[in-house]
């Protein structure tokens, strides 16, 4: 069997201008191939689960809808008794309602008034739009050439009953809350949260509520993950401000690894910094430090600290504040996702638009520039936001996409297509 370490280590010789960097699509397989989903299960009230993952498949127990019923107003009629090329008369039996029904079987000859959603009655098989028909009170002329089974919606045609209605590893979202509903179920068993403890490491870091002194920084990193991992539905561990002291450190992983599922750290991993934290993530579990060849974002590591029960996937970001969304979008939420059992995981929507303004880049490395999505004369196209220096988040707040521009590319000239990566999901 291959160590962690042996998996993590590979160099990338797909981007040959740099073989000892790491392609973004190479370091997210990585990623992907070696998380599982973790195990663990609770059974929730269907309202409680939005946003949570199905741990097994809901099986159908009827079908939906549940018996044949019209799609709209009119006169459900027998087929056969219609005159192909002429009109013809039928006379009026009844009317079935949505939820009360017309009682009996419909003699030949004969047709119902039928409401939407009302059950087609025994003995009919054409629902004729209201539209159409000439009525009076105890008879109807039906036009010719209506279709056999024309807007009958069938019994089963949404869910059909013994099969699997919603597969284990789907994302709950408002659509799977109506269908779990519609069959009239509950509870469903879902996935537990993911456990996902974070810090921050640096000592020039305050957190909110202490003056800043001389050349110190509020952190902001731990509001930014706070945020995306809350959205993601995990359960945030919150570590604070850990100080770039060995023992402060060690304590936090090994806090960190003893109740999380995964940990997520930002500053630290860049060569210049204090040695001692890479050490450390080396020293406590399995770690890679990687050079991706992107930006912003290029320094960052991954592996596993601690073992056993006391173990969790760590994702060591760059510190600085666009570097540490940059990456937690490509590399963390990915990851996340399958370790909390959804299955596919939902990567963000892409697509190709026109980009308005010129765009410096080098060849070499994956580039994620902020972008603004806009419509103009009904197309839709992308500008990038002013300044894209890493450490400028106010960037990332004006965009609400990423330009992808991929490893080969140079600069960008206006009207180009390029790639943007939604920020948001559908869900
Ligand atoms: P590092 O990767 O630790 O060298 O940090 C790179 C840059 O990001 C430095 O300017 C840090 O001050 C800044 N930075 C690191 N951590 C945070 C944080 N938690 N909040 C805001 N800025 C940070
Ligand atoms: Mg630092």
């Amino acid at each position: 069997m291959t160590s962690l370490l042996q998996a993590l280590s590979c160099t990338d010789p797909s981007n040959p201008g740099d073989p000892e960097s790491l392609s973004v699509e190479r370091a997210r397989e990585i990623i992907l191939d070696l998380v599982a989903p973790v195990a663990g299960s609770e059974r929730l009230p269907v309202r409680d689960t939005l946003g949570r993952v199905l741990a097994e498949d809901v099986i159908s127990t009827m079908n939906v809808p549940g018996h044949d019923n019209s799609a709209m107003d009119g006169y459900a009629v027998r087929h056969a008794d219609l005159a192909p090329e002429g009109e013809t008369v039928l006379k009026l039996a009844g009317t079935a309602f949505a939820g009360r029904g017309f009682e009996g079987k419909v003699p030949p000859g004969q047709c119902v008034r039928i409401m939407t959603g009302g059950v087609i009655p025994e003995g009919t098989d054409t629902v004729v739009i209201q539209e159409v028909v000439k009525a009076t009170a105890d008879a109807v002329t039906i036009p010719p050439k209506q279709r056999q089974g024309q807007n009958v919606r069938r019994a089963g045609e949404d869910l059909r009953e013994g099969a699997p209605a919603l597969r284990e590893g789907k994302l709950i979202r408002p659509a799977e809350l109506g269908l779990i509903a519609s069959l009239g179920i509950g509870e469903v068993t879902v996935k537990r949260r993911l456990r996902v403890a974070f810090f921050s490491t640096g000592d020039e870091l305050c957190s909110i509520g202490t003056p800043l002194r001389e050349g110190e920084v509020y952190d902001s990193n731990r509001y930014t993950i706070f945020g995306m991992l809350t959205r993601l539905g995990c359960e945030v561990i919150d570590l604070g401000v850990v100080r770039d002291s060995p023992e402060a450190i060690e304590a936090a992983f090994k806090e960190a690894a003893a109740r999380a599922d995964a940990i997520i750290t930002s500053g630290g991993v860049s060569v210049g910094e204090a040695d001692f934290i890479r050490g450390l993530m080396t020293q406590l579990g399995e770690v890679a430090f990687w050079k991706i060849a992107m930006r912003p974002g290029r320094p960052m590591a991954f592996g596993k600290i601690g073992s056993g029960e006391n173990s969790a996937w760590l994702f060591g970001l760059p510190g600085n504040p666009v570097a540490v969304m940059v990456t937690f979008y490509e590399f963390v939420r990915d990851a996340l996702q399958k370790l909390m059992g959804i299955s596919p995981v939902e990567p963000l929507p892409q697509f190709r638009v026109p980009c308005v303004t010129p765009l410096k880049k080098r060849p070499g490395r994956t580039e994620f520039q902020r972008g603004v999505l806009f419509r103009e004369n009904g197309e839709w196209k992308v500008r990038a936001t002013g300044a894209q220096g890493s450490g400028i988040l106010s960037s990332m707040s004006e965009a609400n996409c990423l330009i992808v521009i991929e490893l080969e590319r140079g600069n960008i000239e206006p009207g180009e297509p390029v790639l943007v990566q939604s920020m948001e999901g559908l869900a």
